[in-house]
């Protein structure tokens, strides 16, 4: 305890800047690894307070390279901050924070994609989902060429509250390119609304907290980069499963820029798919001619209410796929052209 009563707070002892440890260790940013450093210590310590209180945390980073987030995360008082890294070459800068920072850092040389996070903290920070969220984090400045594919992965794993959602409602800090955090966060009527803004907002309360410049980044990035704070909800807005909500969303947004009714048709089988479609709409009371960009959560849960209604009185319906319909009927086109050709 200080002496003025205030518990002392946990600050990294000198160390040579991101910049040093740069030059240090010959870290030059690979492309193929969507490298962009941060070496502003005030821009990382920005990024971690969007996270909210850190103090005596858990913290999963991922991609931490040479550890400016890092070193952002511990002065926020973390107390078990576990990084994943895949490029061996930022191995050593880490460990020299880690040492600075004695048992408080955890180092994964491996790919985040493939990473089993339900293992890597222990099961005693577990909350229930419908209590408060537990005390651990996600924080990262994603390579954004991995991005999209793992937030998907991550919704996928929110709505079945696996993997790092197996602690219960884990938050997420994370930068995106900004058009990217745009649709995450956007809303109906708007240009950026798309299929990631159904499935990240229908799982959870999704914040763009603020826009950071190429500039800010070395080397510079073609794009200005977003921060995007995600809270899981403890009611997700469609109660169905991820799969159905997905394949519902993913055909709805089909053709964006014409009538809702255009995309969803694709749902259904030739033979059925006027009726089911009109079905659909209707009992989900929804207006045919809105586009999908229009389309509120609340309507997109009652089209997937009904849809699974549906799929359940057609137990064939579901595993539908009208691009596989699409591809065998252009298949035997293919054969029966050739085989006319042959025959003369
Ligand atoms: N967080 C650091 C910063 O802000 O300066 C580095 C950011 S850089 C955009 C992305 C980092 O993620 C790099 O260090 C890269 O090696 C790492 N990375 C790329 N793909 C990865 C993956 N699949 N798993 C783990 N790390 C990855």
């Amino acid at each position: 305890m200080a002496a003025s009563g205030k518990v002392a707070s946990f600050r990294l002892p000198p160390l040579p800047t991101i910049g040093e440890i740069i030059k240090l260790y010959n870290l030059r940013a690979q492309k193929q690894l969507s490298q962009n450093f941060l070496l502003d210590l005030r821009l990382t310590d920005k990024i971690v307070r969007q996270a909210g209180n850190l103090k005596d945390a858990c913290v999963c980073e991922v991609g931490p390279g040479p550890g400016g987030l890092t070193r952002s995360i511990l002065n926020a008082g973390a107390a078990d901050v576990l990084v994943v890294e895949k490029d061996s070459r930022f191995i050593p800068g880490l460990q020299l924070i880690s040492e600075a920072a004695p048992n408080k850092v955890r180092i994964v040389h491996g790919d985040v994609l493939s990473y089993r996070m339900d293992r890597g903290f222990p099961a005693h920070i577990a909350r229930k989902w419908d209590e408060d969220p537990p005390d651990l984090h996600i924080i990262g400045n994603l390579p954004f060429s991995v991005s999209t594919p793992l937030m998907i992965k991550w919704l996928e794993e929110m709505a079945n509250r696996s993997g790092p959602f197996m602690y219960g409602r884990t938050r997420l800090t994370l930068t995106f390119q900004k058009e990217v955090a745009e649709r995450l966060t956007a809303n109906p009527g708007s240009r950026q609304r798309s299929r990631l803004s159904i499935m990240a907002q229908y799982l959870s309360t999704v914040k763009n907290c603020f826009t950071i410049p190429g500039r800010a980044f070395v080397p510079k990035p073609d794009v200005d980069v977003g921060v995007v704070h995600f809270t899981p909800l403890a009611q997700p807005q469609i109660q169905q499963p991820f799969k159905l909500v997905e394949k519902l969303v993913r055909n709805a947004f089909q053709f964006r820029r014409k009538h809702c009714h255009k995309g969803l048709e694709m749902l259904f089988p030739e033979a059925q798919r006027y009726r089911l479609t009109e079905e659909l709409l209707r009992h989900a009371e929804v207006d045919p001619t809105l586009r999908p960009t229009d389309l509120s959560i609340g309507q997109f849960r009652a089209l997937a209410d009904v849809y699974s209604r549906l799929c359940r009185e057609n137990h064939t319906l579901f595993s539908y796929d009208f691009r596989k319909e699409l591809r065998q009927k252009r298949q035997s086109h293919r054969v029966i052209k050739r085989e006319k050709n042959v025959n003369g």
